[in-house]
């Protein structure tokens, strides 16, 4: 979703190399394929990702998540971060979207947010909030159904009035061009969906 590639094109991303960026062959891979850009290079080794903690368990809890996260945002002020909490998969695939687990984890991971989002905003971030994908009363995802396809895309932006529920459809794809506008890096060619701002 951040790359604006489609699945089958990323590569492999579930293999890092300590902890420290994608391995180099997936990085060369990136090359290959004409990425040079400043922050999608910042993925690869080349220039690793500056702060980060990595995870590998479906279970790790998000309060920790969304912790690191704001310990993160203090320390360091990165011009990027990528937060990925499991919980909300993790308690679907358990559970199935139509549980009271399942809304009231959802319902958790918005106070959580919630506590973390002001602070973000005064520190003058963008902030957008989504899914990759959504789940299904089956406990799976990954089909073509409406309810695990369709996510809602939030976008908190310092100075700028809410405009509230736009019921507007955007592509996935234009999430990166997107994220490039609102951190003033060049869109790369290859991403050929239109930026939201
Ligand atoms: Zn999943």
């Amino acid at each position: 979703m951040t790359t604006h590639l489609l699945l089958d094109e990323v590569p492999n991303p579930d293999r890092y190399d300590g902890g420290q960026g994608i391995a180099q062959e997936q990085a060369d891979r990136l090359e290959e394929m004409g990425f040079t850009d400043h922050w999608l290079r910042c993925r690869c080794h080349h220039l690793v990702i500056q702060h980060g903690r990595f995870y590998s368990e479906d279970s790790y809890p998000d309060p920790e998540l969304f912790a690191t996260a704001g310990m993160l945002v203090r320390r360091f002020n990165p011009d990027y971060m990528l937060v990925h909490p499991m919980g909300v998969d993790d308690t679907g695939h358990k559970y199935g979207a139509d549980s009271s687990k399942y809304r009231v984890h959802a319902m958790r991971q918005g106070m959580m947010l919630a506590d973390l989002i002001p602070e973000w905003m005064e520190r003058g971030y963008n902030i957008l909030v989504t899914g990759d994908h959504g789940m299904n009363a089956d406990k799976v995802h990954g089909t073509t159904t409406s309810e695990v396809r369709e996510v809602p895309l939030f976008m908190i932006r310092p100075g700028v009035p809410g405009r509230g529920d736009t019921n507007e459809v955007i592509s996935q794809l234009q999430l990166a061009p997107t994220i490039c506008n609102l951190l003033g890096v060049p869109i790369p060619e290859t991403m050929k969906h239109p930026p939201i701002v």
